[in-house]
C-alpha cells in the first residue's frame, strides 16, 4: 500500500519521523511519503531510520495562495532538497508564519483569550514549521477548549475573524519551483470545502500548464462528487490520481493508510521526476 501524504512533528503532526516509519510498516504500507508543511527538516531522520520493507518518498506540502486569496496545498514529491530556489521559497514561508502567528495571537488577546507566543512555542518540536495547530494545542493546554478539532471549528478556521494568512507562492509558482527542482507536483485535497473557498474547475488548466503531475483524488475531506469530478479532470489532462491519509498523528482523526495510491498511478508520478529518488534499504 502506498500513502503519499503524511506529517511528522517537523510540522503539525505529533509523531517523530521514526515513529511514523514504524507505524507505516505496522499498517502494511510499502511506500510512504513524508510531506511536512513548507519544510524538508524531517528528511534526515526519516532517511536514517528507514528499514528494509518500506520505500520512502521524500516531499513537502507547500502552502500556496491564489491571486484571489484561496488557500491551496501543493504536494511536492521526489525533488532535490539542494535546490536553492525551492528551499528559499520554503524558508520565506516559514519566516512569515512567525509574524502571522503574532498577529493571530494579538486578535485572540483582544477577544480575551490569554495566550502568548511562549505558550505556542511550548507546543512546537525543535525545528518544526509553526502553524495554527500549535496555537490550537496551546489553547487546549490552557483549558479553553478540548481538542484541535474544536479550536479549528470555533476560532481558527479560515473564515474566522482571527484568521490571518501568511506569505505563500501561487500554485503555479510552487509547481514551477517543484518541477525545476526535478520533482513532481500533486495538488492536495483541492475540493475540500471544510477549508474555506476552493479553486474552480477551470483553474486546473493553468496548473497543468505550469506542470502539474497529479491530483489527490481520494482524501477523507472529499465527497463522492468531489472524487468523481477530480478523477474526470485527471483523465482529461492525463494526470496521476493519488489517494492518501494526510495523517497527523494524534493531531487529526485521519488514520495512516486510510486512503492509498494505486501502484500504476505512483509509477506514473515517479516516471515524471527527473531522477529515481525513491529511497530503499
Ligand atoms: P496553517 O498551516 O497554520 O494555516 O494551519 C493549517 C493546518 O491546520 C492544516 O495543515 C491542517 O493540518 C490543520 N487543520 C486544519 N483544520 C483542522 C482541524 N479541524 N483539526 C485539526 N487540524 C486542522
Ligand atoms: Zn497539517
Ligand atoms: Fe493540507
Ligand atoms: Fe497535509
Amino acid at each position: 500500500m502506498i500513502d503519499l501524504h503524511t506529517h511528522s512533528n517537523f510540522s503539525d503532526g505529533t509523531d517523530s519521523p521514526s515513529d511514523l516509519l514504524n507505524k507505516a510498516m505496522a499498517n502494511g504500507l510499502t511506500t510512504l511519503a513524508l510531506t511536512d508543511h513548507d519544510t524538508v527538516a524531517g528528511w534526515q531522520e526519516a532517511r536514517d531510520y528507514l528499514r528494509p520493507g518500506l520505500s520512502l518518498v521524500l516531499g513537502s506540502e507547500i502552502s500556496c495562495q491564489t491571486t484571489d486569496g484561496i488557500s491551496v496545498h501543493m504536494l511536492g514529491l521526489l525533488f532535490d532538497p539542494e535546490n536553492e530556489a525551492l528551499m528559499t521559497m520554503m524558508a520565506q514561508t516559514r519566516d512569515n508564519r512567525i509574524g502571522r502567528m503574532h498577529k493571530i495571537i494579538a486578535r485572540l488577546n483582544a477577544a480575551h483569550y490569554e495566550v502568548t507566543i511562549a505558550d505556542v512555542e511550548a507546543q512546537l518540536s525543535e525545528g518544526a514549521t509553526l502553524g495554527r495547530p500549535h496555537l490550537a494545542d496551546a489553547l487546549v493546554a490552557k483549558g479553553y477548549m478540548k481538542s484541535r478539532e474544536q479550536v479549528f471549528a470555533e476560532v481558527l478556521h479560515n473564515d474566522s475573524p482571527f484568521y490571518v494568512s501568511h506569505y505563500s507562492p501561487t500554485p503555479e509558482v510552487a509547481i514551477g519551483l517543484i518541477k525545476q527542482a526535478g520533482g513532481v507536483a500533486v495538488i492536495a485535497h483541492a475540493m475540500s470545502s471544510l477549508r474555506g473557498r476552493v479553486v474552480s474547475e477551470e483553474s486546473f488548466q493553468s496548473y497543468v500548464q505550469a506542470g502539474l503531475d497529479g491530483i489527490e483524488v481520494f482524501h477523507r475531506d472529499h465527497t463522492i462528487e468531489n472524487r468523481v469530478l477530480l478523477s474526470d479532470i485527471a483523465d482529461q489532462f492525463d494526470l496521476a490520481k493519488t489517494g492518501s491519509s494526510d495523517y497527523h498523528g494524534n493531531g487529526k482523526l485521519n488514520q495512516l493508510a486510510e486512503f492509498h495510491t494505486a501502484p500504476t498511478e505512483f509509477e506514473k508520478l515517479e516516471a515524471r521526476a527527473n531522477e529515481r529518488r525513491v529511497i530503499k534499504r
